[in-house]
């Protein structure tokens, strides 16, 4: 993988690629923007291609430190990121980060410190990370990565250079999902809109059966059967209430008169016309309100068989009224 492989934020690349350029280090980075668009994704390429043996504006992906930075075995790229059972980065690991910033490079020309979920820095990390972020050494580079840029304490996000990440757009999600998931048209152009421009989330849904289960639930809804069968566990239950939230928001759209273009189930657009004449906007907003709080009642771990059958009353009662 290289820089040439991350598309929709040329921005960003361009100003690291710079940075290259000039050589520049004793900096700090903050890297902000929504999440699975590809922050922690350049920062790894950058890293690479600061200890990369090619000395290019890239990395080559072939030598040692690029081979090992990619596993994140490689000994001067310090990778730090919020434990999966854990609320936040606590100070005893930004000690740990401050000693090793007073070290010379191990192996390499520049120590690289990647602090990902910057957001979930405690108080006291943020605090004792101040000194830092502010003047780093001249052989270390330091970013910071967050999807919540005001969750940043302001006195470190005020001594970072700020790079801004975006959603890619939807053509170019299409792009790379026919490109690496042989998907048609039609299915690229949905799962680019359905998440929102999101690179990360659109290829996880790329290559599993979403697609499938996604037809059966609306086919299933419009028959007008029961839809207890997608309903199964907690993250089948989460998915297949996003495919239903989504699918109500575009009744409420075309409800409101708004062009077939910011639908989502656009594939389905002639259904959905159908579909929006028999509610009330009224009765749209009540059962989106009904759905967007079923996602709490699965965390609660109420009665799956339950929330189904209160959404299913609520759907079809309406539905064939
Ligand atoms: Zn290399």
């Amino acid at each position: 993988m290289s820089f040439k492989e991350i598309i929709g934020q040329e921005t960003a690349i361009k100003i690291l690629q710079n940075s290259l350029k000039e050589r520049r280090r004793g900096i700090s980075y903050l890297f902000y923007g929504p999440g699975g668009v590809g922050k922690s994704f350049t920062a790894k390429e950058f890293a690479k291609s600061l200890n990369c043996q090619q000395d290019a504006l890239d990395s080559c992906g072939q030598c040692i430190p690029c081979l090992k930075s990619d596993k994140l075995e490689y000994p001067d790229l310090h990778w730090l990121d919020l434990k999966e059972d854990s609320q936040s980065i606590g100070i005893e690991h930004i000690r740990q980060m401050q000693s090793a910033v007073n070290f010379k490079p191990f192996e390499g020309k520049v120590k690289v410190f990647v602090i990902n979920n910057a957001q979930a820095l405690s108080e006291e990390a943020a605090n004792c990370l101040l000194k830092v972020t502010e003047e780093p050494p001249a052989d270390s580079v330091v970013i910071l990565i967050t999807t919540q840029l005001r969750a940043v304490l302001p006195t470190i996000s005020s001594r970072c250079q700020k790079i801004k990440f975006s959603n890619l757009r939807r053509m170019q999600v299409e792009g790379i999902l026919s490109r690496d998931y042989a998907l048609d048209l039609q299915e690229s152009s949905y799962l680019a809109r359905y998440c929102d421009g999101k690179i990360s989330a659109a290829r996880a849904l790329s290559g599993g059966d979403f697609l499938t289960r996604r037809k059966g639930i609306l086919d299933t809804f419009s028959h007008g059967e029961g839809f207890e069968e997608f309903f199964k566990d907690k993250a089948q239950g989460k998915e297949s209430l996003s495919i239903l939230v989504s699918y109500f928001r575009d009744l409420m759209f075309v409800k409101a008169g708004m062009p077939a273009e910011y639908l989502i189930n656009q594939d389905r657009f002639q259904e959905v016309i159908a579909a929006s004449r028999l509610y009330t906007h009224s009765e749209l907003l009540s059962l989106l309100a009904k759905l967007s709080k079923s996602f709490e009642y699965i965390d609660q771990n109420i009665n799956l068989r339950l929330l189904t059958d209160n959404i299913w009353t609520a759907a079809l009662r309406i539905w064939k009224k």
